[in-house]
């Protein structure tokens, strides 16, 4: 198949490229590099010909101009499936950008979308756990609207997501067009940048550095982690069922405290320094475990490899990054 990756540059949009060109498919990738990492693209360049990737520097909120410059195979303008990962998506990013977080929403969004209708592709959305907002229903079912407050600092991420889903399911529901939705939990895993400010590349990078872990509030607020390899897995599968549209939560039901996890990576890392607490920011979600019972039971995915696995490799990845 031809496949757009749009935020291809990013944590996982990279990993998902990884894995579609390893399936065999041509490979548009599109990015600005807002958050995302120029030697991520390198590597898949230096890795797969222009026969099999080709990257386009482009913001995705800016008309769609860049076709006639892409060497599709056969010379055959077309693309069967668009995968929509672009978005600033670690709170720090996202407070830094709260414009162009809302943009790759609506406008970016919209784009795409368009793209998937001229050349009757399948369009996936990677949306968020954080429609849930701080929920009030704990393990999350995707059948829950969330308890988002639409103008607090994290909105600004939280609706431009509740937008996008709003956007897509409308694209779906009068237009015609084939989408898939997924809501991703917390993924980690190499790859992700040692200054986004999400919770675990932070805490290893303190910890590597025999720094006390910064821990906000008393530490007792909960997420669940999956790891990347689980969750690019997940959005392939996703988008390729032909049982329904979703919205599916893609994630792993481990769930940790803040403490807990603190004390995991400073054993791990043996790190002498301990914790230091900091105010918990606004509307800090409380709770986070996705209910999979739907994802397990139509997509037949659930995932593989355990935190203690994952988070090896993690560290393993940060020490070369990083020492
Ligand atoms: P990331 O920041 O590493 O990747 C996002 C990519 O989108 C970056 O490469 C960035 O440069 C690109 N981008 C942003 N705005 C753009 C624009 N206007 N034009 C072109 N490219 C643009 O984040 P990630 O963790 O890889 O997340 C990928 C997607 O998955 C995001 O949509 C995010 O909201 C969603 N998601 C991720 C997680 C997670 O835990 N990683 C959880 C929930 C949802």
């Amino acid at each position: 198949m031809n496949i757009v990756v749009a935020g291809a540059a990013g944590f996982l949009g990279s990993h998902l490229c990884d894995a579609l060109l390893s399936e065999g498919h041509f490979v548009i990738g599109v990015d600005n590099f807002l958050t995302g990492q120029r030697k991520n693209i390198d590597r898949i360049q230096q890795q797969w010909s222009s026969k099999e990737f080709q990257f386009v520097e482009a913001d995705v909120c800016n008309p769609i101009n860049f076709l006639q410059e892409i060497d599709f195979p056969e010379g055959k303008t077309t693309i069967d499936q668009v995968y929509y990962l672009a978005s600033p998506a670690s709170p720090i990013d996202y407070i830094k950008m709260p414009m162009e977080t809302l943009y790759v929403g609506s406008f970016g969004c919209k784009n795409y979308l368009e793209l998937a209708q001229q050349f009757n592709a399948r369009f996936l959305l990677t949306s968020t756990s954080e429609v849930y907002g701080d929920p009030t229903i704990h393990p999350q079912p995707e059948s829950y609207w969330g308890n988002v407050n639409p103008i607090g600092p994290r909105s600004v991420y939280d609706e431009s997501k509740r937008y996008a889903e709003s956007l897509t399911v409308a694209f779906h529901r009068y237009l015609g067009v084939e989408v898939r939705i997924a809501r991703i939990f917390n993924t980690f895993g190499p790859r992700m940048r040692h200054d986004d400010g999400r919770v675990i590349p932070t805490f290893i990078k303190q910890a590597l550095f025999k720094e006390p872990l910064t821990i906000f509030g008393d530490g007792s607020q909960t997420r669940s982690f999956c790891f990347f390899s689980d969750l690019v897995s997940g959005l392939i599968t996703l988008m390729n069922n032909e049982q329904s549209i979703g919205p599916f939560n893609l994630g792993n039901p481990h769930e940790l405290s803040m403490l807990e996890l603190a004390s995991e990576i400073n054993t791990v890392l043996e790190n002498p320094a301990g914790i230091v607490h900091k105010p918990l920011p606004l509307n800090d979600p409380t709770r986070r475990r996705p209910d999979l019972t739907k994802t397990e039971g139509t997509l037949g995915w659930s995932p593989k490899v355990s935190f203690a696995d994952g988070i090896r490799e993690t560290i393993e990845y940060f020490k070369q990054e990083l020492l």
